[in-house]
């Protein structure tokens, strides 16, 4: 696989990923600048998997760029909801006119599993593909990781994003957002993904 350095667009408007997609690369002395530092435009998520619209971030903020970009698609499958939210995660955040609030997102979870009856799983997992795109030919390169774990309420802890505070990983007591970042980042779906890309690039 093509190398990525020395500058590397992150293509996220998330400001939660960017900073944990930054230090996932801190090791690695790539220069890091975020999509909304350049006023690159959040394009629609269209596909179908996360790897189609990690790939579609990717390609889009390369062509537009310039330069090398790497971009996240991540979200909560629940095994109760049939998978759901899943590449809906960071909608469910969202009210009508688009503001993402994510403990809304977490009650909605909580009032679906509660729907499903009291014997409902509270199993989940983290997804997270990482695209890889280049400028010019279109080149592009996806890693998938996983991470899996039970779903807690009330939501508990301060730290990360999203639905950290109420997803415990398997064989933790903390929830995600109890955790210091860097014991996420150790056993994290996009640390998974993250491994996989930097077995790639040798
Ligand atoms: P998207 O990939 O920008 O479409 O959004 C993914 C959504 O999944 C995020 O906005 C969060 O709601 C959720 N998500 C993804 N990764 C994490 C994580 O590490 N912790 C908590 N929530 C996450």
């Amino acid at each position: 696989m093509r190398s990525i350095g020395p500058k590397l667009v992150i293509a996220t408007h998330n400001a939660g990923k960017l900073r944990e997609i930054r230090e996932l690369l801190a090791p690695f002395n790539i220069e890091c600048v975020g999509a909304g530092e350049l006023d690159l435009p959040e394009p629609e998520e269209t596909g179908v998997t996360f790897v189609d619209n990690a790939e579609l971030k990717a390609r889009e903020a390369a062509d537009l760029s310039g330069l090398p970009a790497l971009a996240d698609d991540s979200g909560l499958c629940i095994d109760a909801l049939g998978g759901r939210p899943g590449i809906h995660s960071a909608r469910w955040a969202e009210d009508e006119a688009g503001t993402r609030d994510w403990m809304r997102a977490m009650e909605r979870v909580q009032s679906e599993l509660e729907a499903a009856g009291p014997d409902a799983s509270r199993d989940a997992h983290f997804v997270c593909a990482l695209a890889l795109a280049w400028p010019e030919d279109g080149q592009a390169e996806a890693f998938e990781g996983k991470v899996h774990g039970t779903l807690v309420w009330p939501p508990r802890g301060e730290n990360g994003f999203g639905y950290d505070p109420i997803f415990v990983p398997t064989d933790g007591e903390q929830t995600f957002g109890e955790m210091a970042p860097a014991d996420k980042h150790a056993i994290s779906h996009r640390a998974d993904a993250f491994r996989k890309l930097v077995e790639a690039l040798g």
